[in-house]
């Protein structure tokens, strides 16, 4: 049994239809493009764009005779692939032709693994908003990209460009354990970030290095999967999203009207939001699959594997727990951290030594709001980790209040400087002396007396004081210290 077969249904995660209750059932094959200079089995370049058929070595355009030769880089990455997933690494794989005729496919066949994949079992875990979810990967292959036909580059005549034909690919299969719309976002979003961690793809889904093809049937719920559609080659997040949710909805209303679904292959129309019929599905027996004779069995050894699990960067998940350990973050922060390693460097600068919470907080929620405002990434953030550091530290010294503290950060971030010198400079100080602030309060009182008054039946209305002090010392008295001195002057304690 599968764990998706295991997996209770979730009346939550139910589509509602004119019958009753559907269960959505999603598996995703993503194509992922190895980070890798060269091809799978040429030495011509894999890097993206340049003039047509500029990147094309012999083997590439399957001139007759020329002979596939594996790129030990890309095995190696594949590998290293496969542990980031957790998976069973084979060390016996083999090659094997999948034919069919298209015309971006020179070869005729694709070169690719079918029944002995270099990587088998492994697992992606999603941290979804109220649950984890483990979404079982069924396995790891390699294989060759084909080229690409265009049909708007000569006026009447459809081009071949191969500069993609060989490129290595990485078909990363998932079990069909996914539930809903949310997951199959998460799913990729979660498989992109370790494929960057680990630098085996640089997962930019507008260049193409990211496809996903989506498996989406439905169900009632306790009865076995329906038939699938597959929604070809979908790039982005957000389209993934639509398309299922789009396609969920078109089954569904076919089986209520008493239909049946056609198993077959659909593509997904971003401006329409639909998907649409491409051709009926073939089966893997349609693509008479069999060992490339040219390529032999791929094999190595245990050290191999242990070399490259050696060399494992610190992964996702790993860094979550530790963020939540060692700096006592919420799981969410932690998750929001560590999508990008860069911002996950970058907070540990900032709150080592310091309260981890309050770090996050100006990670997340100051620092990365502002960057994005201003189209900055945090490698050219123009506040520091150090400076946002100086900030909160005067924070925690009860130097500056939190207010103060963003007036201050913005300071530091259009003009520069020592946070430190700044406050002292600018006389930015919060007002902690209670002598200064009873005076305030007291002046405050004195000329609102119908307020003072009335705020005895409205307590809510203590805000309005507050305000009034804030104004009057421009901000910079302590928080707390006004809170407690009107309270106490007001007679609103206990
Ligand atoms: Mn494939």
């Amino acid at each position: 049994m599968t764990y998706a077969e295991a997996r209770t249904p979730d009346p939550k995660k139910f589509i509602p239809g004119a019958t009753g209750e559907w269960e959505l059932i999603v598996g995703l094959e993503v194509h992922a493009q190895i980070s890798s200079k060269a091809k799978l089995f040429s030495g011509a370049s894999a890097e993206f764009g340049g003039a047509p058929n500029d990147h094309v070595s012999l083997v590439d355009a399957a001139m007759p005779g020329m002979l596939p030769v594996i790129n030990r880089f890309c095995v190696e990455q594949a590998v290293k692939t496969g542990l980031g997933l957790k998976a069973k690494i084979n060390k016996r794989s083999v090659f094997d032709r999948k034919n069919y005729f298209y015309p971006d496919l020179p070869q005729g066949y694709q070169i690719s693994q079918f029944k002995d994949p270099i990587v088998g079992a492994g697992k992606v875990i999603l941290d979804m908003p109220d649950e984890t979810v483990e979404v079982g990967i069924e396995r790891l292959h390699m294989e060759q990209d084909a080229g690409k036909s265009i049909h708007d580059l000569v006026p009447g005549k459809s081009v071949i460009d191969l500069n993609r034909s060989g490129v290595a690919l990485m078909e990363i299969v998932s079990l069909p354990d996914v539930r809903s719309s949310e997951e199959a976002r998460e799913y990729v979003t979660k498989l992109r970030t370790i494929l960057r961690y680990l630098g085996t793809c640089d997962g930019n889904m507008e260049q193409g290095s990211l496809r996903a093809d989506v498996n989406v049937s439905v169900r009632r719920p306790g009865e076995p999967f329906g038939t699938r559609c597959e929604i070809k080659n979908v790039n982005s997040i957000r389209f993934i999203g639509q398309s299922i949710e789009y396609e969920a909805r078109r089954q569904i209303d076919i089986l209520e009207d008493g239909g049946s679904i056609d198993q077959e292959t659909r593509l997904f129309d971003p401006k329409s939001g639909q998907t649409r019929s491409m051709r009926s599905k073939e089966e893997a027996h349609d693509y008479r699959y069999f060992p490339d004779p040219d390529l032999l069995p791929l094999e190595f050894d245990q050290v191999l594997v242990d070399e490259i699990a050696a060399s494992l960067p610190e992964l996702p998940d790993e860094k979550k727990a530790r963020l939540i350990s060692d700096f006592g973050l919420s799981p969410y922060d932690a998750s929001v951290l560590i999508t990008d390693p860069a911002d996950a460097a970058f907070f540990e600068d900032v709150a080592k030594g310091r309260d981890g919470k309050l770090a996050a907080n100006w990670v997340i929620n100051e620092l990365s709001g502002r960057l994005n405002k201003d189209g900055h990434g945090i490698a050219d953030s123009p506040i520091s980790a150090g400076q946002l550091g100086a900030v909160i530290d005067l924070i925690e010294e009860k130097v500056i209040s939190g207010k103060i503290a963003k007036d201050l950060f913005e300071i530091v971030w259009a003009e520069g400087g020592n946070p430190r010198e700044i406050v002292e400079a600018r006389g930015m100080k919060q007002v902690t002396d209670t002598g200064a602030i009873e005076a305030v309060v007291d002046e405050i009182i004195a000329a609102n007396g119908d307020k003072a008054e009335a705020v005895k039946e409205k307590p809510n209305m203590i805000g309005w004081f507050v305000g009034q002090v804030m104004k009057a010392t421009q901000g910079k008295a302590n928080p707390q210290a006004v809170n407690d001195i009107l309270k106490a002057k007001l007679g609103l304690d206990g």
